[in-house]
């Protein structure tokens, strides 16, 4: 909850308007604002405060606890104008609310964390539990001071600035999910490699399950914060000492038919569990379903007056999964990137694509990302190195022009990607699209994109879809329309559509769409020059409905130019 605290009038109107945006979120707290804050402090996990900083932090001084308990705080000034999280703005997600925030009123977000101000990875904003000199190792990465990344287990960590290998470093970043206590000058991060398998009696006390699983890691040397989940057998799944323990561990209890578990090979089957629930494993089972190393082989509870255990569990380590996002960055412009291909994009440790597109975004990556980046026509292994990348464990971005799933890299890398990595797809503005909206709305019925590039796509092929589409009167896109060495292609698509549509059928012509030497015309099939189209240009042909009205180009919804109030809804 939101805890939204104002004085004035103007601050009222501001916060009425958030309270507005953000119904489920917020709460408004009125009444003397000293009051108001001391009880949002205490009830919400965030503030806005519209009052001056220096008021709000005296308001909050007396209140705080510490870093990791603290609601974030942000200010709003009277006018309107800025946003400033002064209190939690990682931990806290002060950052990320001002920002919210800001969008919301049209204010400026004025953030002052070192670390996000110089883009860098906030070593608490990496999604993982996060132990020991955090100041400090921050503090060494702002200062460009050599700071060593020592990964005991693999883990798609976002770009980090780190110093070679072997260098010499005083400030450690460890990835490890060991039951290790940090340095003075180092930062351990804690992935969730962890996965405990649990049986349980029925009834069995959520004290006996947590002892057990508690002193199951501790002796093996792991921590906890690397607890990904406990993993159990279906029928246990309402089992009460087991949901509770799985809640005071802040992990999901996930649960597996008996046949599942049956099927995995485990070193010590039993007879007991096969009999009541099916399976002659569910600890180990549970725990090794999902593939790993089994680090404790199952164990059994102990009971101080000796009666028999009530639970097993077994600890597995999974390796860490590889993350691959395949990301289209639109037709150029900056602002047609998504704001979700942005965020992969800073994500991502390995950047994979044409060198022209990297320079495209390279300005919006994180200090620390490797780029590899290649050339035109190393289509198929730019694919491998990326899926390469990912299989390493590394969190990695492909990308590709417009949607990188539109004759572009989506498909070659994802023929070659094997299961054992995570692929996270971001759609991107396609040129087709791109070019429709500059033209008018030549796609307002049914259409198709057909390439025109017959280096991979034997040409009849393409001669009989672009026939298919003729005869469908559907509106053609013609990607690939036209290069130095393929120029009789888009003539002879164009003939095949002519033979099923009048010369004055319109046709739009968009060059570099969004880019800063963008160009565009609207003229018809009979007047079209293909010379002056190349390969930085779509060409949308009309169908046999769609006009030109006041210069733009118009299919129109039905083939009646008055939709009825049915279509039109
Ligand atoms: N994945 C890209 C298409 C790659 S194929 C996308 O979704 O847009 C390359 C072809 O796309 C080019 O030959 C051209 O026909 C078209 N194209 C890509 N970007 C363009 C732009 N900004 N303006 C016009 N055409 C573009």
């Amino acid at each position: 909850m939101i805890g939204l605290i104002s004085a004035t009038a103007a601050g009222a109107a501001a916060r009425d308007r958030l309270a507005a945006a953000w119904p489920e979120r917020t709460r408004v707290y009125d009444g003397g604002v000293a009051d108001a804050v001391r009880r949002a402090f205490a009830e919400c996990e965030q503030l806005v405060c519209f009052l001056a900083t220096g008021a709000t932090v005296r308001l909050v001084a007396p209140l705080l606890a510490g870093k990791t308990t603290d609601p974030g705080v942000v200010c709003v000034d009277e006018g309107g104008r800025f946003a400033v999280p002064v209190l939690g703005g990682h931990g806290g997600g002060a950052n990320e609310l001002a920002v919210e925030v800001a969008e919301l009123l049209g204010a400026t977000p004025v953030v002052t964390t070192a670390t996000d101000a110089v883009g860098l990875a906030g070593l608490d904003t990496l999604g993982l539990p996060v132990e020991g000199a955090v100041a400090a190792v921050s503090r060494a990465l702002l200062d460009g001071e050599p700071v060593a990344l020592q990964a005991e287990v693999s883990w798609p960590l976002p770009p980090l600035p780190v110093a070679e290998e072997g260098a010499s470093t005083a400030y450690t970043i460890r990835v490890t999910d060991r039951a290790v206590a940090a340095g003075e000058r180092e930062v351990l991060l804690r992935p969730p490699t962890l996965v405990v398998g649990v049986g349980a009696s029925r009834g069995a006390p959520v004290d006996e399950v947590l002892t057990l699983i508690e002193s199951a890691l501790a002796e093996a040397g792991l921590s906890a914060r690397s607890l990904a989940e406990l993993a159990t057998v279906d029928a246990k799944a309402g089992e009460p000492g087991l949901v509770e323990a799985a809640e005071r561990l802040g992990v999901p209890l996930v649960t597996y038919p008996a046949e599942e578990l049956a099927a995995v090979e485990v070193p010590n089957p039993s007879d007991a569990p096969l009999a009541a629930v099916g399976t002659p494993s569910v600890a180990e089972a549970a725990a090794l379903l999902r593939g790993g190393e089994l680090l404790v082989p199952k164990r059994k509870s102990e009971r101080a007056d000796g009666s028999p255990a009530m639970a097993t569990c077994a600890v597995v380590r999974r390796p860490g999964r590889g993350r691959l996002a395949v990301v289209g960055l639109g037709p150029g412009a900056r602002d047609l990137l998504t704001p979700r291909a942005k965020a992969e994009l800073r994500r991502a440790s390995v950047l994979v694509g044409l060198d022209q597109y990297v320079d495209q975004i390279r300005d919006l990556l994180r200090p620390g990302t490797r780029i590899l980046e290649s050339g035109l026509g190393a289509e198929e292994e730019r694919a491998r190195t990326a899926v390469a990348e990912a299989r390493r464990g590394q969190a990695v971005a492909l990308i590709g022009s417009g949607d990188a799933g539109v004759y572009a890299m989506a498909s070659p890398a994802l023929a070659e990607a094997s299961d054992d990595i995570d692929v996270i797809g971001v759609p991107g503005v396609t040129a087709a699209l791109a070019a429709g909206a500059i033209l008018g709305a030549p796609l307002g019925h049914d259409h198709v994109s057909i390439s025109l590039s017959d280096l991979h796509t034997p040409w009849e092929v393409i001669e009989r879809r672009v026939r298919a589409a003729a005869e469908a009167d559907l509106v053609v896109t013609f990607y690939n329309p036209r290069s130095r060495g393929r120029d009789w292609q888009l003539p002879k698509a164009l003939a095949i559509l002519a033979e099923h549509r009048e010369p004055g059928t319109p046709v739009g012509v968009v060059r570099n769409a969004s880019r800063p030497d963008e160009s565009s015309r609207v003229t018809t099939l009979g007047d079209l020059d293909p010379a002056t189209v190349d390969m930085m240009t779509v060409v949308t042909v009309g169908n046999t409905a769609t006009r030109i009205i006041a210069g733009r180009m118009v299919t129109p919804r039905g083939y009646r130019w008055q939709t009825t109030e049915e279509e039109a809804r």
